[in-house]
């Protein structure tokens, strides 16, 4: 018999998220407003702190097209991005009808490298382009070199939007991902740390920016008895149902960062005796990650095996674990892009494998992923 699949990361709900929901059926609120749309943004900005303010959207996506927009990108602008991503990271920039120019990542963390960020800052400015924005990612929940980062980004006064994408829960020097940019995002797509079935949000550092991310997601409409519009906007806000679920799932986030950073502790007692494997961890106490997925890199195994091997047997073992994002320089649909930097993203994507890491894996599965590792290594 087969057995039940082990997911990379699978949604795990706490409780209430049924409760939040059956209230908005009885007081019929159904429609893309709500009052779980506003206790969800509380709770968002009470969990962030800093002060933030914080817009609930549809997805992580149409929070960074929102902040591109926002940050006044338009066609023929530049903007930088951390290529080792995923490509919702990227895709808001063309979206815009502007040019993406993406950046290598450094080892320790994995996310961009400050200094191939500012070789690329000088030379496009040297090219004629000052870049309009740079997108930073704190990837698989490890937060990026922010004191680097940022000091590069002021050094030439340009905006950093923070994808957190995956980094709710993480954090830098005790402060919250999610706060460092001069606009931040998050995403509750269903593989997330939390999930909304899917939804995202825009924090931002003022009210003003929270209303005008509301306005032009909710059609910039003008202050009118009419529908009036002086500016192009989105249908981009969160359902009334969905922020219910993401109220329950408030409730439980520390208790799945818990549960993901315990992930990641029982895969260095897994890997302890092969020195070929690394299991990417916090390179200082500076960094708290969520641990969304753990990452493995594998250099060397003793069997002489490769990454490759490892994910089709575990694949075999009805076992998911997924390569690394393909770094965006690498994606045909960015093949003309600029790129600056070496080899550090595409070694990632070459040699590193994501392990299963969700919030709600028993002791069962902790043993069969175990076992088979074990297996595949002797
Ligand atoms: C998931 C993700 C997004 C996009 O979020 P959606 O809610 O799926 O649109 C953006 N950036 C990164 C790094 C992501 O992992």
């Amino acid at each position: 018999m087969k057995q039940n699949k082990i997911w990379l990361s699978s949604p795990h709900m706490g409780g209430n998220e049924q409760t939040y929901i059956n209230e908005a059926f009885k007081e019929n609120w159904i429609a893309p407003l709500g009052p779980n749309v506003t206790s969800f943004e509380k709770d968002l900005e009470n969990y962030l702190q800093e002060n933030v303010k914080v817009a609930a959207l549809s997805s992580g996506t149409a929070a960074l097209h929102l902040a591109l927009i926002m940050l006044g990108v338009e066609r023929e602008d530049e903007v930088i991005c951390q290529s080792l991503t995923f490509a919702a990271s990227a895709n808001p920039i063309a979206y815009l009808g502007a040019t993406p120019v993406f950046v290598d990542s450094e080892e320790e963390t994995l996310n961009i490298c400050p200094k191939a960020l500012e070789d690329a800052i000088e030379d496009r400015i040297k090219k004629g382009k000052k870049p309009k924005a740079i997108i930073g990612v704190h990837l698989y929940g490890m937060p990026y070199k922010v004191n680097e980062v940022h000091a590069v980004a002021k050094k030439y006064d340009i905006p950093v939007i923070e994808d957190s994408a995956e980094a709710l829960g993480s954090s830098y020097n005790g402060q919250k991902c999610g706060t460092f940019g001069d606009l931040a995002i998050l995403s509750f797509n269903g593989n997330k740390i939390i999930t909304t079935s899917g939804g995202g949000a825009l924090v931002t550092k003022d009210i003003e920016k929270k209303d005008q991310a509301i306005f032009l997601a909710t059609q910039a409409r003008d202050d009118a008895p009419h529908y009036q519009h002086s500016q192009i906007g989105y249908n981009y806000r969160l359902s009334n149902i969905s922020a219910g679920i993401g109220r329950g799932q408030m409730e439980v986030l520390d208790v799945h960062v818990k549960a993901r950073r315990q992930m990641n502790d029982f895969y260095k007692g897994v890997f302890k005796d092969e020195e070929g494997v690394k299991v990417f961890s916090e390179p200082t106490d500076n960094y708290f990650s969520n641990h969304w997925l753990t990452v493995i890199q594998i250099d060397k195994l003793k069997n002489g095996l490769k990454r490759e091997d490892l994910r089709l047997h575990l694949q075999e073992k009805n076992i998911e674990s997924r390569p690394l994002w393909k770094p965006m320089h690498l994606q045909p649909v960015f093949k003309n892009a600029p790129y600056y930097g070496s080899e550090i993203a595409s070694s990632a994507f070459k040699n590193s494998l994501c392990l299963p890491s969700g919030s709600n894996l028993l002791e069962q599965d902790k043993k069969r992923i175990s076992e088979a590792i074990n297996d595949f290594l002797n």
